[in-house]
């Protein structure tokens, strides 16, 4: 049989190095037979993601900033010149000020409000402009999320609004897309330790507690997210769009702590 991924070329948008949940998806895409192409931020980064992408037979590997469109454009102009079309996408960006993912949302400043809704939630419009053209075949896209968007989660304040703007914009999208054969999808991840997840206050008691409470008693790694997100980049989800997939060993089912996890 032919491997999943045959034949279909994705960009990659949001691997920092290789601890990121950007590169269990693509990890998981390439080893099915995927193409992929990847956009890194800035020249620290660059460092890290480029051997990265070597080591999955890349050749396009661009600097992107979501916050300027003329570099968005760059990336898609890059890619279809080289390919002329895009099967996939994968979008993993967020961002918010260290300084107010601890405290109270109240404290929210309209600043960081504004940078943490562009980056985290209308880059996902931006991209989706860019590929749209692109995906002649179809398409899937694939953007990452959390439970904070759904319930209050400690100090994850303006990230929960911008998550939960983002899961509307997967349906709004889902919706305008569907007619040209592209799917637009999240996945709602359990806390997993990377660099962004490290500016999140008490992150440490987060992971803990998602590991005592959920109902596989674990955490995910970034390979159990990167099998469903190959799931929903293939042919195998050609049903299902404008969907928010848990992946998050069951945590969001749970509306009481287990007995056995009670403090004593
Ligand atoms: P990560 O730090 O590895 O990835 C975040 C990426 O966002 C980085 O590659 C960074 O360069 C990129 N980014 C930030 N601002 C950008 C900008 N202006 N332009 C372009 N790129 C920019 O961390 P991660 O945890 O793998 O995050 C990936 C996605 O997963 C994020 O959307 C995050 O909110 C989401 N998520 C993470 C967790 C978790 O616990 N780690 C849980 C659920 C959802």
């Amino acid at each position: 049989p032919q491997p999943l991924m045959a034949g279909k070329r994705g960009l990659v948008m949001g691997v920092a190095n290789d601890r990121s949940i950007a590169w269990g998806i693509a990890k998981a895409a390439y080893d099915q037979g995927a193409q992929l192409a990847f956009t890194y931020q800035g020249e620290a980064l660059e460092k890290r993601v480029r051997p990265l992408a070597q080591s999955v037979g890349s050749d396009i590997v661009v600097p992107c900033d979501v916050t300027d469109d003329a570099s968005i454009d760059q990336v898609f102009q890059e890619v279809e010149q080289k390919w002329g079309k895009l099967d996939f996408l994968v979008h993993a960006i967020a961002y918010a000020d260290k300084e107010e993912l601890k405290g109270k949302y109240l404290a929210t400043s309209r600043d960081n409000f504004v940078r943490s809704l562009d980056i985290s939630c209308y880059s996902l419009t931006a991209i989706s402009q860019r590929a749209v053209p692109l995906m002649k075949d179809g398409g899937s896209i694939l953007t990452l999320t959390y439970y904070g968007a759904e319930r209050v989660m400690p100090h994850y304040n303006v990230m929960g609004v911008a998550k939960a703007a983002l899961e509307a914009s997967v349906r709004y999208l889902a919706a305008d897309l569907g007619d040209q054969g592209i799917r637009v999808n999240a996945i709602s991840a359990g806390p997993i330790k990377t660099l962004a997840a490290s500016g999140i206050g008490d992150f440490r008691h987060i992971l803990k507690w998602n590991e005592l409470n959920s109902p596989l008693r674990q955490n995910v790694s970034i390979e159990q997210v990167g099998g469903s997100g190959l799931y929903l980049l293939s042919d195998l989800s050609n049903g299902v769009t404008g969907e928010v997939h848990h992946v998050d060993s069951g945590y969001h089912v749970v509306g009481m702590m287990a007995v056995d996890a009670a403090p004593a």
